[in-house]
């Protein structure tokens, strides 16, 4: 185990990205924290221009968007619930008017209430299934739209469009005392799967990443003590806790021509949490 693992410090930058995605648009949802502000820069660094959805926290947004135009391409915010149909429309109609057109959309806002079962309330079902799967559904509806609208450009990408929902290891690991999220990530595995199966023909390219454990603000408590992160270690057979940047350099690759014949696929960035690691020692 490397001293990064055992002393819970982060773990150094990623090489830089290369120019990946020059002259396509991607909008980002979620993308004022965590994971979701990672996989913006990621997609700045890759020569993408950004649209950076936010629900609350127009300075954090902002900020992100001005690192982001440091790397010289466009970014712009748009505040928008992603589970109220009508706010996800504007959106999509005014990152198209500014942008000219959306290429890639990355499906990340997400958040937990988490509650013993029989304790659950309806609203805390409500609200995760909302805006985990339902937000999902709404912006990846206006994204196709889009994408099928502007057709392939050959000198842009050998694509329509890209999709990629942001999934969780908890798409495949059931988690009690979080019914309602796991259930609305296994909701986008088949979202997902379904989507890219019925949209391969028009050459829209749909997958998932399931981050395992990543530093951000939805878990603190799963790494912000030594014992705390040292009990999740148990269940990371890497040795080290994800860092946003593990996530938004997979997703800028993804959206990437690179990956054209990746299709219906989740790609799980977890340093082997999806392993059975509790098998490692024989069972
Ligand atoms: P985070 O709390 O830092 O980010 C979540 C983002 O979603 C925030 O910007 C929040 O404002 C936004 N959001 C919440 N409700 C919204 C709404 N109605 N409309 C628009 N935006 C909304 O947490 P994160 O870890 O960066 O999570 C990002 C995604 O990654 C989520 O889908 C989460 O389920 C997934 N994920 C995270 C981890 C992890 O370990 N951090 C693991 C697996 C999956």
């Amino acid at each position: 185990m490397t001293d990064t693992a055992s002393s819970n410090q982060s773990a150094p930058p990623l090489p830089p990205l290369p120019q990946l995605l020059t002259g396509q648009t991607a909008l980002i949802t979620g993308a004022n924290s965590g994971i979701g502000e990672a996989v913006a820069l990621a997609m700045g660094q890759a020569g993408a221009n950004v649209a950076i959805n936010y629900v609350a926290g127009d300075d954090a947004a902002q900020a992100v968007a001005d690192k982001i135009a440091a790397l010289g391409v466009k970014a712009k915010i748009y505040k928008a619930d992603v589970s109220d149909e009508t706010q996800v429309q504007a959106m999509f109609a005014a990152a198209i008017a500014d942008f000219s057109t959306v290429d890639i959309l990355v499906a990340n806002a997400g958040l937990q209430r988490d509650a013993a079962f029989t304790s659950m309330t309806l609203a805390q079902w409500n609200t995760v299934l909302s805006v985990n799967l339902t937000g999902q559904f709404l912006c990846a509806r206006e994204a196709v739209k889009e994408f099928l609208r502007r057709g392939v450009v050959a000198s842009v990408s050998r694509s329509a469009g890209k999709i990629i929902c942001m999934s969780s290891v908890h798409q495949q690991i059931p988690w009690g005392g979080h019914v309602n999220y796991a259930t609305s990530k296994g909701g986008i595995k088949l979202m997902m799967e379904s989507l890219a199966q019925e949209l391969a023909p028009q050459r829209i390219r749909v997958n998932a990443i399931g981050p395992g454990a990543i530093r951000t603000p939805i878990n603190t408590s799963a790494w912000d003590t030594q014992d705390a992160y040292d009990k999740l270690m148990t269940l990371v057979p890497y040795g080290r806790i994800g860092e946003p940047e593990d996530i938004g350099h997979v997703a800028a690759w993804l959206a990437s021509d690179h990956a054209d014949y990746v299709v219906g696929a989740t790609l799980f960035v977890d340093g082997g949490m999806t392993l059975y690691p509790g098998f490692a020692t024989n069972g």
